[in-house]
Parts: C-alpha cells; sequence; structure tokens
C-alpha cells in the first residue's frame, strides 16, 4: 500500500511517520511530487481535513492522509481552534501566535486555563473510501515557554496529569499520549482494514 502525507508541515510529517512506521507501507510526501498543492483552509477542521485529503488524493492518484488540527483555550471560547497556525495574523510563526495566546491569557490563573488539542485526519483513496477519525488530548496553557522538543503551541501545553509540557517529553511519549497519537492509532486500522480488503 501507498500513501501520501497532505501536508507541507515538516513538523507533522515527523510525528506521522513515526506512528506509521511499523505498518507494512510505502509513505510519501510532497518532497516526491513537484507541483504539490498548498490549500486554503477554513474555519472547520473536520472540512479542512477533508479538503486536504481529497485534493491531493486526485493529485497524487494515491492513498492521501490529512491532519487539521486546533488548539481550543476554554476561557477564550475555543480559539484559535481551526485558526491556530494563523492565530497572529496569515504569515505568523509559532513564536507570534505562542506569544498572541500568552498575552490574551495574562493574569488569568491556573484552574482556568484548561485548552484542548484537537486533531481530525481525513483519509481518501482515490477509488473512493474514505474515512475521517479524531484525537483530543485535554491539558492547559502554562505561563512561559518551557521546552525545545515538539513544535508549535507545544511549549505552551501540559497535558493532564503531566509536570512537564509536550516540548519538554520525547517525540515518542507525546506520540503516545498526543491529539495526533490518538487520531492516527485510529487511523492505522482504517489502512490495516483498506489494505486487508484490496488482497
Ligand atoms: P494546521 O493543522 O495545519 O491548520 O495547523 C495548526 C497549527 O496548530 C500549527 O501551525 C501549529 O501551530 C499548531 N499545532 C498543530 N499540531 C500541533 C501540535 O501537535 N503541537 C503544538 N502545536 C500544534
Amino acid at each position: 500500500m501507498e500513501v501520501v502525507i497532505a501536508t507541507q508541515n515538516l513538523d507533522k510529517i515527523k510525528e506521522i511517520k513515526e506512528l506509521l512506521e511499523d505498518l507494512k507501507i510505502k509513505i510519501f510526501t510532497f518532497h516526491d511530487f513537484s507541483g504539490f498543492p498548498k490549500i486554503e483552509e477554513g474555519d472547520n477542521l473536520r472540512d479542512n481535513a477533508l479538503l486536504k485529503a481529497r485534493t491531493i488524493a486526485k493529485f497524487t492518484g494515491k492513498i492521501s492522509l490529512a491532519d487539521d488540527t486546533g488548539l481550543e483555550v476554554k476561557v477564550l471560547g475555543g480559539i484559535p481552534g481551526a485558526f491556530s497556525s494563523r492565530f497572529a495574523g496569515r504569515n505568523a510563526s509559532y513564536e507570534d501566535n505562542n506569544r498572541k495566546l500568552l498575552s490574551l491569557l495574562k493574569g488569568i490563573p491556573w484552574e482556568k486555563r484548561d485548552a484542548i488539542f484537537r486533531c481530525v485526519i481525513a483519509i481518501t483513496d482515490p477509488q473512493n473510501r474514505e474515512a475521517v477519525v479524531e484525537g483530543v488530548c485535554e491539558g492547559k496553557i502554562v505561563e512561559d515557554l518551557r521546552g525545545s522538543q515538539g513544535f508549535g503551541y507545544d511549549p505552551l501545553f501540559q497535558p493532564k496529569g503531566f509536570k512537564k509540557t509536550f516540548a519538554e517529553i520525547s517525540l515518542k511519549e507525546k506520540n503516545r499520549i498526543s491529539h495526533r497519537g490518538k487520531a492516527l492509532r485510529k487511523a492505522r486500522e482504517v489502512l490495516k482494514k483498506w489494505a486487508e480488503d484490496d488482497q
């Protein structure tokens, strides 16, 4: 089986590859194609994931797996959500987004700093099979950036039951408990089933 990861985000590719590496599938990324489309995202994780997966399946002719992820901060009414990558503006860096989040949460006490990472993964087969799975991870937004592993909001997100942020733990440990890890374990089952059906 051949699967293409429908993202140009190298940090996501690293995590997704680690979680699929023991399956008997050949993984492709945007590096393997020229003119890989860049997809304009909307305000809904599921729609975004489906749009990315469908576009890339059509473009490559291969099974495509797309991830759309958002950080939902309770005291802010669930933002940035689907706008997580664009929180501080269209071309915002991870640092810009983290700075904006910290400034919005300035003075908010620990009890009110609850947040959820939500990862939606869509898998689309050019032969019309399609599946959508989801994984969430609950935690809190810490008051200062901590750690240097991971990416995005990882230095600000402390998963429930842990004293460390995602940026202070290894990739293996993050994948074991994270939103993306949970969604990808469900996605693996879909891919295994499709591989069996193909035999
Ligand atoms: P999108 O899924 O490409 O729309 O990106 C969502 C944004 O959320 C990324 O640009 C990152 O800033 C952030 N993000 C996504 N996944 C993670 C994660 O696992 N840890 C920290 N931040 C993440």
